[in-house]
């Protein structure tokens, strides 16, 4: 059946004997999905949710009940004494930046304890010059990178114990880099240990594709405020764009000052139409992030069985949803990203090449045949054009749409 499209037979012998042995990791994903799924469902009861949060409000957005529940909702979700759901956030990045520009004040310092920040936050911050930046306000900004995936405990509590850290930055995920994701277990111990040398500081986690692939979130470990967009886990793909921010209330309400307006904070937005997707797409987060899940093990056996350097292996437990594939090799990286574009519902015929994003340093491949743009919670695979030419491949809104595109994938570069 397979070879109609255009995948060979050898190529679909070696899918059954990886889905055999891939089986027992997907009955844990299965679980891990029910936990979650339970997990929204009782919220979504507790709230009451009914046809009239499907409600739109426009203009200024006063009084939009469907929104204010919406943010009830992803509050006992992420277990947040508030939160902030909205469209008016472009993207993850964009609620990044609102996070950052709110909670800190000319002279504060920014610490950033797992390395240099994702490559969109280089020109908030004024790693890279902009005029806009938190460093052109006078904020400050270090890093303390990882050391062989573990957080580098020493210097931590050295630079803590200095002083003046108003901010600590984790991101979770692992962005455009080689090392490990933060696993749950690891964020929970460092908390801990900031904590107990410094109750003040804020702990910001950049939660960016890690949403629902475990059981708990960042805030139940003791986080301050977590961050992540819509157009990933927690909007299911069904979300049109947006991003939450969600934790202790007096930091919410400073965000959504900076957001909208001081005075005007949380009471305006309008939602324009986009409730009952936002709630729709959180609905069925759980199942698309396990799809998801299951797509980047089955690519990490297949692409481990044909020699390749994979991260996670397939049976390693996961942090985020996000696979890694090491080409080694510049064509085989672009060939891999052009085989997923061309395994996409949405235009399969175009072909993606490098180019200059805005936001990011080197050239990067982006295939991502979606039906939201640029949403990577559906099957989507990018690399910057750097040595070791690593493929960063995620999403999936079934697993089976997963796997037909992987296969295209790794025909195109066979
Ligand atoms: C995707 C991502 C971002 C940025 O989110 P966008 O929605 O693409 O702007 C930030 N941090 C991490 C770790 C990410 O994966």
């Amino acid at each position: 059946m397979l070879q109609e499209f255009g995948i060979k037979k050898e190529l679909e012998d070696l899918e059954k004997k990886v889905e055999n042995e891939i089986e027992p990791i997907f009955k844990q994903i299965e679980e891990n999905c029910t936990k979650n799924s339970l997990k929204v469902l009782q919220a979504f009861q507790k709230n009451e949710i009914a046809e009239m949060h499907f409600g739109s409000t426009t203009g200024y957005g006063y009084g939009d009940i469907g929104r204010d529940t919406i943010e009830k909702v992803f509050s006992e979700v992420l277990k947040a004494e508030d939160s902030l759901v909205r469209g008016q956030f472009i993207s993850g990045t964009h609620a990044l930046t609102v996070t950052l520009f709110a909670l800190l004040r000319p002279n504060d310092t920014l610490l950033s304890i797992t390395g240099k920040p994702y490559d969109t936050l280089d020109e908030v911050i004024g790693i890279r010059e902009n005029a806009s930046s938190l460093k052109s306000y006078g904020i400050h900004f270090e890093q303390i990178d990882l050391v062989e995936n573990e957080f580098d405990y020493s210097k931590i509590e050295q630079r803590l114990k200095q002083g003046k850290v108003k901010v600590i930055e984790i991101q979770r995920s692992k962005g455009y880099s080689v090392r490990k994701s933060i696993t749950m277990e690891q964020l929970q111990k460092v908390i801990s240990f900031i904590k107990n040398i410094n109750k003040e500081v804020i702990i910001m986690i950049d939660n960016c594709y890690c949403e629902f692939v475990t059981e708990k979130e960042p805030l139940e470990v003791g986080a301050d405020i977590i961050v992540g967009s819509l157009i990933k886990n927690l909007g299911g793909g069904l979300a049109p764009n947006g991003a939450y921010v969600a934790g202790k209330k007096e930091l919410i309400q400073l965000v959504a000052e900076r957001l909208t307006a001081p005075g005007e904070g949380k009471e305006v937005g309008p939602t324009l139409g986009i409730n009952k997707y936002i709630l729709q797409g959180l609905f069925m987060a759980p199942s698309v992030v396990a799809s998801s899940l299951k797509t980047a093990v089955f690519a990490s056996k297949m692409l481990e069985e044909l020699g390749y350097k994979v991260e996670p292996k397939f049976d390693a437990p996961r942090a985020d949803i996000v696979q890694t594939i090491c080409f080694e090799d510049k064509e085989k990286l672009i060939k891999y990203c052009q085989g997923i574009q061309m395994g996409s519902p949405i235009d399969s015929n175009s072909i993606p090449m490098p180019w200059d994003m805005p936001g990011y340093s080197d050239q990067v491949i982006m295939a991502a045949g979606a039906f939201t743009q640029g949403s990577s919670i559906e099957l989507s695979c990018d690399g910057p054009i750097r040595p070791p030419y690593i493929a960063f491949m995620q999403g999936g809104l079934t697993y089976e749409y997963g796997k037909l595109g992987v296969l295209k994938a790794i025909q195109n570069i066979i």
